[in-house]
């Protein structure tokens, strides 16, 4: 099984590269979930983005951005925030769900208990990266976010 320490309690905090940009999440993210889709390898420059998938209500962020907006083949656009100094890659939205904010895990403060409770469009994941045991995977990318925030509560239980 997959060795995994608990969710620490809320805020976290994080930042760009430079430090021009610093964001702080009030509550307990409502997924962790790692995205293998090729957008994703190409804004990031990695083979996939670990994300938190949390309440824009509870997320806040000060510093200069620079927006790009992203079309998917689906046709949802997406508004990637970058810091408009180090051009780290800090946040994105989807105009569609304004209420969510998809946080790059890798800019937390502290990555140490950032482990992912689900996968999508595992059939594009590269062959270098690991999928825990107990994580689900989605081909694509699901119709509904409820099934990544249903494997965070699967694995961590309720938020307290
Ligand atoms: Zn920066
Ligand atoms: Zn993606």
């Amino acid at each position: 099984m997959t060795q995994r320490p608990p969710i620490p309690n809320p805020p976290y905090t994080g930042g760009c590269l430079c430090g021009a940009v610093r964001y702080e999440l009030k509550a307990r993210p409502l997924a962790v979930n790692a995205c293998h889709c090729n957008d994703c390898k190409k804004t990031s420059g990695a083979t996939n983005v670990l994300m938190l998938i949390a309440d824009s209500a509870a997320f806040s962020a000060s510093g200069e951005t620079h927006t790009y907006l992203s079309t998917a083949d689906s046709g949802r656009v997406k508004e990637i925030k970058r810091c408009a100094h180090c051009g780290v890659r800090v946040w994105h939205q989807n105009l569609a769900s304004p209420v969510l904010v998809f946080i790059a895990a890798g800019t937390l403060d502290d990555t140490s208990w950032v482990i992912p409770a689900s996968h999508i469009w595992v059939e594009r994941a590269s062959p270098g990266v690991l999928m825990q045991d107990d994580a689900i995977k989605v081909e694509g990318q699901p119709a509904d976010r409820k099934i990544l925030m249903d494997a965070l509560t699967a694995i961590y239980g309720a938020a307290p």
